[in-house]
């Protein structure tokens, strides 16, 4: 589902990607760990599309996404990944079900059709009655599922999660890496998660270990 080749970054005079290759099976859920400052955010953010690398190659679901232009980078990147973070980013003004719509709306998909799957990932994720309520009406736990459930509506090749526990308590926490494991199972969803969290990296397939801009184990 995903390979990189070599990926390299620098800022200003620091070298903080110094070649970086890994691949990623559909449906396997992978966690890159390692200590602040080894590079982890900056080559999920390269993979994510959301920063380009300055040397090296990706491919996700067989698309060269280092080639797009742009535009097509920016299409790519709706309609074939999902982005969790930390901070869950839902905006204030929309309620949860019109959260969820965005990426849909954004690709300018059909809105009735958009709302039905927004229904069907809200009841999924047990949150069928929050679908009006608006983002600072929900604990913190619901406003990660909330954009969870944003991140699957275009059913993306694969999903990239950011420290996406790291602003919950740990019963929080506890059920969103049974979400994962769920989405994974039953959806073979694809996952690779940054994460300092050893409950949800025991729950992956595999950790990947980085330390000063590499992959080390
Ligand atoms: P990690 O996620 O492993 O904690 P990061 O990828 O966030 O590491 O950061 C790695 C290093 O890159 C850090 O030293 C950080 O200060 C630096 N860095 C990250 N983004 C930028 C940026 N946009 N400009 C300059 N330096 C950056």
């Amino acid at each position: 589902m995903l390979q990189a080749e070599d990926i390299k970054k620098q800022y200003d005079q620091s070298i903080i990607l110094k070649g970086v290759s890994l691949s990623v099976k559909p449906a396997e859920m992978v966690a890159i760990m390692g200590p602040s400052g080894a590079g982890k955010s900056t080559l999920l953010h390269i993979l994510g599309t959301l920063d380009s690398a300055d040397a090296g190659t990706i491919r996700i679901n067989n698309t060269p996404v280092h080639t797009l232009s742009k535009n097509e980078m920016a299409d790519f990147r709706n309609e074939a990944i999902g982005f969790v973070f930390q901070f869950h980013h839902l905006l204030p003004e929309f309620n949860a079900l019109e959260n969820i719509c965005l990426p849909q709306w954004i690709a300018k998909k059909d809105k009735i059709q958009a709302k039905h799957y927004a229904l069907e990932l809200l009841d999924y994720m047990h949150l069928a009655d929050k679908a009006l309520k608006k983002p600072n009406e929900l604990s913190g736990g619901e406003q990660q599922r909330i954009a969870i459930a944003r991140a699957l509506i275009n059913k993306p090749a694969i999903i990239f999660a950011d420290e996406p526990t790291g602003n919950l308590d740990s019963h929080n926490a506890q059920s969103i890496h049974e979400l994962f494991s769920k989405l994974r199972n039953e959806l073979q969803q694809t996952f690779v998660i940054v994460t300092h969290n050893e409950h949800l990296a025991k729950s992956t397939d595999r950790v990947i270990k980085m330390q000063d801009g590499l992959i080390i184990a």
